[in-house]
């Protein structure tokens, strides 16, 4: 997640569910790159700490209510991965059915309100999208996103910001073409034989908090956009 760019400095923190009591984190505090085996901490899902010399992330709390609303996920990553970021800071989920890709492995990836790092306040944002979707957006912060191991979850986070990146050129060209519902159809079919269970988040796109819908720039602002691109890349051409 470092060397991605989706965290920097202390930010982001992972954790996987090793049984039914017990649940492997990472600490508060620590730089991801720097991270050791020795530097994991081991919590019961009360999050009361059994191993580990360091303190367990501040996020523990919304780690433990995703472990409880979602018995099949085994793993949880959370980041701040910039474009998405960028997305979650300006009110804006990811909704629209712009790559078919998308659709068939992850869905939409809704906005939940803002909640105060590090209090309830997280967990209470998230708790109505946990059960039906594996990726989220949190307003003003960032990214979480869950599977059934480790490595599905991270994938999925990869996902969200490799659609985000589309999703915001698709919009500065101002042109945005998504799916049709009967397109979205045929795609829900191949899903089910793709995904299986392992993927919760409903289809067609439903943003919950009715803030999740581009709004489409006027037509004077594209005109705006594609100026200063044209400029942008005639000032680089060679002479
Ligand atoms: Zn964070």
């Amino acid at each position: 997640m470092h060397e991605c760019g989706f965290v920097a400095g202390m930010d982001g923190n992972l954790s996987v569910r090793l049984d039914s009591r017990r649940v492997l984190v990472t600490p508060t505090s620590m730089c991801k790159s720097s991270m050791r085996p020795a530097d994991l901490v081991i919590v019961d899902i009360d999050g009361r700490k059994l191993a580990g010399r360091r303190n367990v992330s501040s996020e523990i709390g919304m780690h433990l209510e995703i472990y409880n609303l979602r018995r099949d996920v085994r793993g949880i990553v959370h980041a701040h991965p910039p474009i998405a970021t960028g997305f979650a800071a300006s009110g804006m989920g990811l909704t629209q059915p712009l790559v078919c890709e998308l659709v068939v492995g992850l869905g939409c990836v809704p906005l939940a309100r803002y909640g105060t790092p590090g209090t309830t306040e997280l967990a209470d944002a998230l708790k109505p999208l946990i059960p039906d979707y594996d990726a989220i957006l949190m307003a003003n912060h960032g990214v979480v996103a869950y599977g059934h191991d480790l490595l599905h979850a991270y994938m999925k986070m990869e996902t969200v910001e490799h659609f985000a990146k589309v999703a915001l050129v698709a919009h500065l060209l101002g042109h945005e073409q998504p799916l049709s519902e009967e397109d979205i159809g045929k795609l829900l079919v191949s899903r089910k034989i793709y995904e299986g269970a392992k993927s919760a988040a409903s289809m067609p796109p439903a943003p919950h908090n009715g803030s999740g819908t581009w709004q489409r720039r006027p037509r004077a602002d594209v005109r705006e956009v594609r100026r200063k691109t044209a400029a942008h890349w005639n000032s680089r051409s060679p002479r």
